[in-house]
């Protein structure tokens, strides 16, 4: 039983070992895992044809697929949209805010770090589709929210969001004196995505035994060689941290549940939606690099 799928929209994201084939050299050059683990891109799809009951003609679902405008599949793999997903909300934020991305930020927050009201979080690629729903849940949360971007628009957008203290890391000099300047106390939560040297400052700067979810390393994935640091180890035992890396999917169990309060957080404007359009399949390429560039401010989307 077959379901015959027309692609909607299409997101881009950047964690996967679905490598593209689009970017051979990442395979090519492949010498470790990480290089693999690369981008994962899940598309929105309207049904066209179908012979399954589960997935009827003009239902959506969400798969990762692959990029393509039409896929045929046995149903393994798709997601349907939720029931009650209200005409007046895009469809699209099915690929973000309520979606995979909205999805990491609440296990990040709530089953990884057990952040407590009255805490101070630290999230980095903040302006991104994870982290700017971080920073507003943990605001919903009653936690004070620190965000590092990459451009003071971004700076500027994250403010009007509602976080506390937000610098642009690429001209902010130096990155110790600025999570100082933003939180003198210390940090009791990091959210972590972005990965490499930096992460070994933002340590230093976390409070006696504070928390790190590591959501991503989006600054390594391109790198040529394997890291040789950051070197964890000395500051995580004198500040007794605690730092688990994760994989939104451990929790597919709760994700109807968790969908639903994100939507209901959306619709009481609790939670806002910023995407970055870029129009056409053909731009795909280009999307997903200016994403990887910082060009997007909020989920990057590929409208078809
Ligand atoms: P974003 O929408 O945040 O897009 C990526 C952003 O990362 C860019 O806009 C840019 O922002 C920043 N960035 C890109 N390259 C670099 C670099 N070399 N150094 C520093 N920053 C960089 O992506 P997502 O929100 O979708 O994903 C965020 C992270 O979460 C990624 O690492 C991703 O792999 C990870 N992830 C993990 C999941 C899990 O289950 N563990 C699930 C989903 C995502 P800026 O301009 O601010 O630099």
């Amino acid at each position: 039983r077959y379901t015959f799928f027309k692609v909607q929209s299409v997101i881009i994201q950047s964690k996967s070992t679905n490598v593209s084939p689009l970017l051979p050299g990442r395979v090519t050059n492949c010498t470790h895992r990480l290089f693999c683990f690369n981008i994962m891109l899940l598309f929105s799809f309207r049904v066209i044809q179908s012979k399954n009951p589960a997935f009827p003609v003009g239902s959506h679902v969400v798969s990762n697929s692959g990029w393509r405008t039409h896929t045929l599949s046995d149903g393994t793999g798709l997601t349907p949209i939720l029931p009650e997903w209200p005409k007046d909300v895009s469809l699209s934020l099915a690929l973000g805010a309520i979606g995979m991305p909205g999805l990491t930020a609440v296990y990040g927050i709530e089953d990884v770090l057990g952040l407590q009201k009255g805490e101070t979080l630290l999230v980095n690629a903040a302006a991104g589709a994870v982290g700017s729903v971080v920073g507003q849940i943990a605001k919903i949360k009653g936690c004070k929210v620190v965000g590092s971007a990459g451009s003071d628009a971004k700076v500027a957008y994250l403010k009007e969001l509602g976080f506390d203290e937000v610098f642009n890391y690429k001209t902010v000099g130096s990155l110790e004196e600025a999570l100082r300047k933003a939180s003198p106390e210390g940090y009791d939560c990091f959210f972590e995505n972005v990965g490499g040297p930096s992460s070994d400052v933002v340590l230093q700067q976390m409070k006696k035994f504070g928390r790190i979810a590591v959501c991503g390393s989006i600054s390594t994935y391109n790198d040529s060689e394997p890291q040789t640091g950051p070197y964890p180890y000395f500051t995580m035992i004198f500040k007794e941290l605690k730092m688990e890396g994760f994989l939104q999917s451990r929790w597919e169990h709760k994700h109807p549940e968790t969908l639903k309060r994100l939507l209901a957080w959306v619709k009481e404007g609790k939670l806002q939606c910023r995407e970055h359009v870029t129009k056409g399949f053909e731009n795909m390429p280009a999307a997903f690099m200016g994403m990887l560039q910082g060009e997007n401010t909020g989920k990057a989307v590929v409208a078809v």
